[in-house]
């Protein structure tokens, strides 16, 4: 089973707590107006293979984060890539510009959520902008499913980070990362 990857960070601190692999997903329909990635909007490309993709992840991170782009629509291999990750003990998180009652009514995304620690949820509303706690914007919600965080855990997380790759590539990650005031 293929995965459409926009890009993959093998160790964030600004994408829930801890270490965590995160994967942004390629292709999201939603259209949020002053969506903060739009080069994830377009479905294309041929993707790569779900254990492919978690052979990558990083021993010593605490856990995985889904990103996008949209992951509920890609919903199987979200699911493929969660169960890999929960297979080696690690934390599920994932962003959704999906509210919780919309994934719970979508193909395939009960059985995300039920694979899932935290979900942040609810599309990105411009005019209610927030950028911190891990949320976009006032409107969406943080839900811990589990018992493996609590939300202050959640909230903690960076909103920042810049990372300077071993060829001068700068990586700019998290829910503000120009820390951009309101
Ligand atoms: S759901 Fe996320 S990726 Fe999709 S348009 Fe909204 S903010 Fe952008």
């Amino acid at each position: 089973m293929n995965l459409r990857v926009h890009a993959v960070e093998l160790r964030s601190r600004a994408n829930g707590p801890g270490a965590r692999f995160v994967v942004w997903f390629q292709g999201c329909t939603l259209g949020c107006p002053g969506c903060f990635n739009p080069a994830t909007h377009a479905a294309g490309g041929k993707g790569i293979a779900v254990a492919d993709l978690a052979a990558q992840i990083p021993d010593d991170v605490e856990g995985i984060s889904l990103s996008g782009g949209e992951p509920l629509q890609q919903p199987e291999a979200a699911a493929a890539l969660l169960d890999a990750a929960r297979a080696r003990g690690l934390s599920t998180l994932a962003f959704s510009g999906y509210t919780l009652d919309e994934i719970r009514a979508l193909p395939g995304g009960p059985d995300v959520l039920a694979r899932l620690d935290v979900l942040i949820d609810g599309r990105y509303v411009a005019s209610a902008r927030l950028a911190s706690g891990l949320r976009g914007s006032a409107n969406q919600h943080i839900h811990v499913l589990t018992d493996r965080y609590r939300r202050s855990d959640v909230e903690a997380t960076p909103v920042a980070e810049i990372r300077i790759g071993p060829t001068g590539e700068v990586v700019l990650t998290g829910v503000n990362p120009l820390k951009l005031k309101r």
